[in-house]
């Protein structure tokens, strides 16, 4: 992959990474060609910015796999006009492409640098939709609620209850569920006040650290 720019193998990371891989909602498909997921990593990792694997963002978080960025994105199966609730901004890459397909889209980060970083070159990419705070996600953002979907991009030690609290009727919640070694990607669907629970697949997520969370001293 030498040599060739970053759009090219941004293409041929949607064909081999997420398309082979059974991902074909048209929205996902196009939000991930057109992000420019380089600049949302460390510049020494711009090499790699499109190889099939999470990369380091700083202060030991990640920025996820691009596999699992389009998986959870297709899970929330977004038609295009909803308000959407990510929990756990990091470099900003999944706000960016979840700005691509939603019509607005409130990111929480607890890390101070991260976010400011984050909103700063969303900003400069012109994600003019994105609402960037900081502070503890982990009881959701009730300023904006409800959302049609939520999605936290750390793992959780059980299915956080204002998350599903804050759903909109019909909406989605996608989370990592389990230990903070080891998760499930779960899926709550809300209808009619009832709410319905599947497991999607096994990920491993940074953790997620707050109130309704893990404690701060969760090993990292
Ligand atoms: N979505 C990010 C991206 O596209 O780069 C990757 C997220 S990284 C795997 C997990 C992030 O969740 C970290 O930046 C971490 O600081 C953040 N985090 C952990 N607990 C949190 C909480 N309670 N509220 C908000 N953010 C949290």
């Amino acid at each position: 992959m030498r040599g060739l720019s970053h759009e090219a193998r941004r293409l041929d990371m949607v064909e081999r990474q997420i398309r082979a891989r059974g991902i074909s909602d048209p929205l996902v498909l196009a939000a991930m060609r057109k992000v420019p997921r380089h600049l949302f990593v460390p510049e020494e990792y711009q090499a790699a910015a499109y190889d099939d694997r999470p990369l380091p963002i700083g202060g030991g978080q990640t920025i996820s796999q691009p596999y699992m960025v389009a998986s959870m994105t297709a899970a929330l199966g977004l038609a295009g006009d909803e308000k959407v609730l990510e929990i756990g901004t990091g470099s900003g890459y999944q706000a960016a492409i979840l700005a691509e397909i939603a019509e607005k889209v409130v990111t929480v980060e607890r890390r101070q640098d991260l976010q400011k970083r984050a909103a700063r070159l969303l900003r400069e990419l012109g994600y003019a939709n994105v609402e960037a705070v900081t502070g503890d996600g982990s009881g959701g953002y009730a300023p904006r609620a409800p959302y049609d979907a939520v999605i936290v991009t750390a793992g959780a030690p059980r299915i956080p209850e204002a998350l599903v609290e804050q759903l909109a009727d019909g909406g989605r919640l996608v989370v990592p569920v389990g230990s903070a070694f080891h998760q499930t990607l779960t899926r709550v669907t809300k209808r009619a006040g009832r709410v319905e629970t599947e497991n999607l697949e096994g990920c491993v997520f940074v953790p997620l650290i707050g109130e309704h969370g893990w404690g701060e001293d969760v090993s990292n």
